[in-house]
């Protein structure tokens, strides 16, 4: 197996089996190398309350839920990486597996690949990218000081130096564990920066994003730096985002393209952006998964705060990219704006394509794209338009989550019943918390 001999090769000592849990916390417990046969066959134990933690960490009670019981990490050999950061150490993402040895109801990348099988029922496949914004600063040992790394302007050649030693070492380790780099460049705010991961198939997608998150923060660490990937990290500073791009193809063909439809769209990809805004506000507290997501949704921020689609529209909730001269039909995707990296990825991207296929079934109509600046309308002119209002909090969020029974039917039990219980945690603990401390818990946790 090409693992055991990547592991000998290169002298590890310790495999993490990893997984994500409703926080968007990666988490894990690595195995001895001399161990690993026997525990990709057996999977390694972890309690099943792990699973129902909130952001403090601290299991939360769901009603029936078995708590004196256990569940297995199941490594995906498809995802082994050796951690650049932590030389000695690999790691590979693991599917959650009842002890009889069935994917559990309340794993994330089971969710995921329910999703993507719900796609392949249609005859779709789903290909998708994150692409993450993070917030580079100095380790000062100050929690509640974020010494921002450069004091860049957006785009600014100077940022590009400032990082530029710790980014190329990001980009190569990146390659070096098959995971390819995009593009990158130093973003609005001081301090930020934007590094994407090439389009792959939507499990993929969101393994890559796992890794790509875990080297940022690690390699930064490594070097005396801090990298956190929170939507707001502290006070006025703009948010980071993690824009979702989407697309379904068919047969090698890209079934969101057509020349001819507006926007270049077809009818799918009309029907799919319906589905995506009908069922928004619940889907945020998939997407926008954490208390600080929502301070970073302002209007004019271009963090997609308008429940509307648009070409090239950066305020709008989906922006309908413009295509690449020469690679129109293959560039053609729409991406979701109001996602950040506190979601985590395989259920907000899982959620998402259940979201947009609701609405190819039901043949959705998303209405008129919105091309002007949203800002400039009044709020008359927003409603005239059919711009929905989207939720101010995860209070809100969660609240339209409970109330969305297409998404509640495909999150099943006991997935839906620990995610919202998590997530209500997660309102009550940070409205009894000092604002700052909100803000260095969030930005220490991603
Ligand atoms: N930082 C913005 C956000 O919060 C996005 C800026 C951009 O890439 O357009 O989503
Ligand atoms: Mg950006």
């Amino acid at each position: 197996m090409h693992v055991l001999g990547a592991v000998a090769r290169n002298a590890v000592e310790l495999v993490r089996f990893m997984w994500v849990d409703h926080s968007g916390v990666l988490r894990g417990k690595a195995v001895a190398a001399d161990t690993l046969a026997g525990r990709m066959r057996s999977g390694v134990g972890v309690a099943t309350v792990r699973q129902a933690a909130s952001l403090l960490d601290q299991a939360q009670p769901v009603a029936g839920f078995p708590v004196m019981d256990e569940v297995r990490l199941m490594p995906d050999p498809d995802t082994f990486v050796l951690l650049p950061h932590s030389p000695g150490s690999a790691a590979m993402l693991c599917d959650l597996w009842t002890r009889s040895g069935a994917p559990w109801a309340a794993c994330p990348r089971t969710f995921l690949r329910d999703a993507v099988g719900a796609a392949g029922a249609l005859g779709y496949q789903v290909v998708a990218a994150f692409e993450p914004e993070f917030t580079l600063a100095h380790e000062t040992g100050d929690g509640t000081e974020l010494a921002l790394f450069d004091d860049g302007l957006c785009l600014d050649n100077e940022a590009f130096d400032a990082a530029n030693d710790y980014i190329v070492a990001l980009s190569r380790a990146l390659r070096s564990q098959g995971i390819e780099v995009e593009m990158y460049h130093p973003e609005t705010s001081a301090g930020q920066h934007e590094l994407s991961i090439r389009h792959a198939e939507a499990l993929r997608a969101a393994d890559n994003h796992v890794w790509q998150r875990a080297f940022t923060r690690g390699m930064a660490r490594r070097r005396g730096m801090r990298a956190t990937f929170a939507p707001v990290p502290r006070p006025g500073l703009r948010g980071n985002g993690n824009h979702l791009h989407l697309s379904l193809w068919r047969d090698g063909a890209n079934a969101f393209a057509e020349q001819t439809g507006a926007l270049g769209l077809s009818d799918l990809a009309r029907h799919f952006i319906g589905g995506v805004l009908a069922h928004l506000p619940g889907l945020m507290a998939l997407t926008c998964a954490s208390v600080n997501s929502y301070l970073r949704l302002e209007p004019g921020k271009w963090a997609g705060a308008f429940g509307c689609y648009g070409p090239d529209n950066r305020d709008a909730a989906i922006r309908v990219p413009s295509t690449l001269r020469g690679k129109e039909t293959a560039s053609t995707n729409i991406e979701l704006k109001v996602c950040d990296a506190t979601a985590n990825p395989y259920l907000a991207l899982g959620a998402t394509i259940q979201a947009g296929l609701d609405g190819v079934r039901n043949r959705l109509d998303p209405g008129a794209p919105l091309t002007e600046d949203p800002n400039r309308l009044s709020d008359a002119e927003l409603r005239r338009r059919g711009v929905r209002h989207l939720p101010r909090s995860l209070e809100e969020a969660v609240a339209a989550l409970e109330r969305d029974e297409l998404l509640m039917a495909v999150l099943g039990s006991p997935r839906r019943e620990l995610c919202t219980a998590v997530k209500r945690a997660d309102v009550r603990d940070f409205k009894e918390m000092s604002e700052i401390d909100g803000y260095v818990v969030h930005s220490t946790r991603f």
